[in-house]
């Protein structure tokens, strides 16, 4: 193996560029000539590809998005899409790639390998942390504290008005960061897609704040919780308690930028790494995830979006602290 390429594909988020920087220089470390591949898939078609040295991922680390952009290509879906970007590779001789991004990312990587005996290694940049095969995903560790110091910002004019306030953060199958976030602001009620929303049990409660003449009440929601979002929450709230001051904050892509931190630098620093070692050690088509703080290897078609279990238990911790 002497050259491989490196692409982001996909929804972006916060560390991509800490993972890019990882894959370039432990490449380079390797005697391997690295090329950058930009805009995903997109980038493979139409021959957007450049080689990589040590100063071209340099003062990176720290920054959100991704050096090498992302997109979705829809050329890819077809075997004459694939067949292009696989020409552009060739004619460089890179015989390597590593991918950066969901599953969906992942299953367009497995097909190509299959076709074309490319080894392609996958690293899950994704701030909604909903993959099989890792513990933990690059992104999600900056949006869920981005959520929460939003929220802590929400929380001290709600507490000064006497309001209801429903703020929805991203999450369309999973609930981590509307849990997360949602325990560490102390919120009442969190609502998410793994689990059903008892609204008589929101309603009641807002009912016995009102009657106590204190009726303040932050509630977080995921943006696939079975209400459908925040405004619909609202709506229901507004008709059971006409005389509430109901407030509803949608966070929406603030979550998705801004400067990684430091565990999300660390996982795509880690990731990056073996990414590239594994590549050395002849892997082919197997996602790089962590479970208990191991690095530990699932086949392509193995690692998609799941939804993991939110334990029961966590909820009803939400509500004892929230009482
Ligand atoms: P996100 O977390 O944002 O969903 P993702 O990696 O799942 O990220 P997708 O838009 O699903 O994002 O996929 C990114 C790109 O991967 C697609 O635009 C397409 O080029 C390629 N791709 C996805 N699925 C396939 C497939 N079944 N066959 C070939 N290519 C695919």
């Amino acid at each position: 193996l002497k050259k491989i390429g490196v692409l982001t594909s996909g929804g972006d988020s916060p560390g991509m560029n800490a993972a890019i920087r990882a894959v370039v220089r432990t490449g380079l470390y390797h005697g391997l000539e690295v090329f950058g591949i930009m805009r995903g898939y997109q980038g493979m078609y139409e021959d957007d590809i450049f080689s990589m040295d040590s100063r071209s991922v340099a003062n990176i680390i720290q920054r959100g998005g991704t050096i090498l952009k992302t997109a979705r290509c829809k050329e890819f879906f077809e075997p004459e899409g694939r067949k292009r970007a696989f020409e552009n590779l060739k004619k460089r001789g890179i015989e390597g790639l590593v991918i950066i991004g969901g599953d969906g990312s992942f299953r367009g990587a497995q097909k190509f390998s299959n076709e074309y005996d490319i080894p392609c290694i996958g690293v899950p940049g994704t701030i909604d942390r909903d993959m099989a095969g890792t513990e933990v995903t690059i992104g999600f560790d900056t949006a869920v504290n981005t959520a929460v110091q939003a929220i802590d910002k929400i929380r001290d004019t709600m507490d000064a008005h006497d309001r209801v306030f429903i703020v929805e953060v991203m999450g369309r199958d999973a609930g981590y960061i509307a849990l997360h976030s949602g325990i560490a602001t102390g919120a009442e009620n969190i609502l998410i897609p793994e689990t059903k929303t008892d609204i008589e049990a929101i309603i009641h409660g807002l009912t016995e704040k009102e009657k106590r003449q204190k009726l303040v009440n932050l509630i977080v929601v995921a943006e696939g919780e079975e209400f459908g979002g925040a405004d619909e929450v609202a709506k229901v709230v507004r008709q059971r308690l006409p005389k509430a001051d109901v407030r509803v904050t949608v966070l929406g892509h603030i979550q998705r930028g801004g400067s990684p931190t430091c565990e999300d630098r660390l996982v795509a620093s880690h990731m990056g790494y073996y990414a590239v070692e594994s590549l050395l050690l002849g892997r082919k088509n197997v996602m790089v995830g962590v479970i208990n703080n191991k690095i530990h290897y699932t086949p392509l078609d193995k690692a998609v979006k799941e939804k993991h279990k939110i334990g029961q238990e966590w909820m009803k911790i939400v509500k004892i602290l929230a009482s």
